[in-house]
């Protein structure tokens, strides 16, 4: 992985200045880099994120467990940092998706960064996902993933998960230790089976899915959130319900999603 340095503080990965240099050289404008994630909250110092930890997938993919304290701020910026830094996922490595590979240009990035401001309110949700059990970490996508809520998990997780603006949450709540079933997650490479048998997460079982797939599918959902707003999403949603059309999980790939 090009921007990551195994024996490097973790406040230095996240260090957002530092690490979104490279991109300069893909024409962007540094300025607006730098400005385009305000609206998401206050950046944090380094230091509150002692406790973040690089995950790798078993094709070299690297995920950030971000801290149970982190800020919608940093988690942003780390999210930002990962799709970039991974330049693409396993995704691409996968026969008959749904989609081709994407390119990590100028432009795609471009769009993550918008997304990201459009669904900024997902972040804020984070500080109090955290203090109800959830941890997340940053995704090849660019969207957040998470699990272990332990309250209102039943309403905002349903079937395998639920995306939430940024934020997918699978459909795990109440783990004792959902840092570990993260790692697990990641380690494996595979979609977990949702929701699993009380003591969720800590005695995960496994899908034939691959996570992959599935986040590339999420973040699509993400970007349908972020186009849509908040109300025009939901409106779409229970449209797709009513008519039991599927416009909205086709569009981000029904065998990605595991609905084929
Ligand atoms: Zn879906």
């Amino acid at each position: 992985m090009p921007f990551i340095d195994d024996h490097a503080p973790i406040s230095r990965s996240l260090d957002y200045e530092k690490r979104i240099e490279p991109m300069a050289a893909t024409g962007g404008d540094r300025t607006q880099q730098l400005t385009v994630l305000d609206g998401v909250g206050e950046p944090a110092p380094p230091s509150s994120s002692p406790d973040a930890e690089w995950l790798t997938d078993p094709d070299g993919h690297r995920y950030l467990l971000l801290p149970a304290d982190v800020t919608p701020h940093t988690a942003a910026q780390a999210a930002l940092t990962t799709a970039l830094g991974n330049k693409g996922s396993a995704y691409e490595a996968i026969g008959g998706t749904d989609y081709s590979s994407r390119s990590f240009d100028a432009v795609e990035t471009r769009r993550i960064r918008l997304r990201q401001v459009a669904n900024r309110w997902s972040y804020r949700f984070l500080p109090w996902m955290s203090r109800h059990g959830a941890r997340f970490v940053t995704t090849p996508e660019g969207i957040l993933l998470g699990l272990g809520l332990s309250w209102c998990g039943g309403v905002l997780t349903q079937r395998g998960g639920t995306i939430w603006g940024d934020v997918f949450l699978l459909n795990i709540d109440r783990c004792d230790d959902p840092a570990e079933a993260l790692r697990t997650i990641v380690a494996t490479g595979l979609v977990p089976r949702t929701p699993p048998s009380d003591g969720a997460g800590d005695d995960l079982t496994f899908t034939r899915r691959s996570l992959a797939r599935l986040l590339h599918h999420e973040e699509i959902h993400a970007q349908q959130w972020a186009d849509r707003g908040v109300v025009g999403f939901a409106l779409a949603y229970l449209r797709d319900l009513v008519t039991r059309n599927e416009t909205l999980e086709a569009a981000a790939g029904l065998g990605d999603g595991g609905y084929r």
